[in-house]
């Protein structure tokens, strides 16, 4: 075992047992005949440092579950934890803290401020969790996108492919033990997603992020340890090292077994 990975080892160890725990969670719209149950009963334990794709049809419940699982939403029932804490007792503000401190987030609309740099961009969790930019870090998560000669340009100037490394950049920059992402490459081609995936890919493997992504693409799936099939608000099935035909097919044998068939 070299350094680096005692030290990612040593991480691990320090942040207790999971980096994402979720149990019997639940979230229910509305209620009444007209509730609709996008999530019924999620149990989940992601590890220190791996990568999990979630996949599954439109309106299964995926970006349900990562607003969820990041504490953006609060679920209508069960516990989802983060590095031990449960997020669904934390007051509002205590929470606003919890997901600036350690988690980041990418989602499918690059979401930059289009009147900063890509430099400001990039440190602007560092400002908004009040701590000075630091600009080693900045520099640093930049040229890891391999971005550092856009350092001084507007997001606009620039393609999709290099906007969403800019937004990889800046929910890495603080060095967060999360990561969910959302579609991170639904607005991408082939050739430009490969680059924002592999970022998410060496935050899981180099820096011990733990890593959640929504996708619908087997091909963006298959960058992950392990891929997470939803249908209609439940777990329906996980496939470890997966590859595109893998996940193609098995997201096709579950699209063939509907678990539940709408009402006549
Ligand atoms: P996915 O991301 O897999 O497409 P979603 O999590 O967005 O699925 O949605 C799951 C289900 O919950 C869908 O039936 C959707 O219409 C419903 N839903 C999502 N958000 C809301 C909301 N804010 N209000 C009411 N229903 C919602
Ligand atoms: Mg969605």
């Amino acid at each position: 075992m070299d350094q680096r990975d005692e030290d990612l080892d040593g991480r691990r160890q320090e942040r207790g047992a999971c980096a994402v725990e979720l149990r019997g969670v639940r979230r229910q719209y509305g209620g009444g005949a007209g509730a609709v149950h996008a999530l019924r009963g999620i149990d989940l334990v992601l590890p220190h440092g791996s990568f999990t794709a979630v996949t599954g049809p439109s309106g299964s419940g995926k970006s349900t579950f990562l607003r969820c699982a990041a504490g953006l939403d609060r679920p209508t029932g069960g516990t989802v934890r983060v590095g031990g804490t449960d997020l669904t007792r934390l007051r509002a503000d205590r929470l606003t803290a919890l997901r600036r401190e350690r988690l980041g987030f990418v989602f499918q609309a690059f979401n930059l401020l289009p009147s900063l740099t890509v430099e400001q961009n990039v440190a602007l969790p560092m400002r908004l969790a009040g701590r000075c930019a630091d600009r080693r870090r900045t520099a640093e998560a930049l040229a890891r996108a391999g971005l550092g000669a856009h350092a001084g340009r507007r997001p606009g100037r620039l393609s999709g492919g290099q906007q969403q490394r800019v937004a990889v950049a800046r929910a890495l920059v603080t060095g967060p033990d999360v990561v969910f992402a959302d579609e991170p490459t639904g607005a991408l081609d082939t050739g430009t997603a490969a680059g924002v995936l592999g970022l998410l890919r060496h935050a899981a493997d180099g820096l011990g992020t733990t890593v959640v992504m929504v996708t619908r693409d087997p091909v963006a799936a298959s960058w992950a340890d392990r891929v997470l099939f939803l249908a209609d608000g439940t777990l329906a099935d996980s496939l470890e090292r997966p590859t595109p035909e893998r996940v193609a097919a098995r997201t096709a044998a579950l699209a063939g077994h509907p678990r539940r068939t709408a009402a006549a």
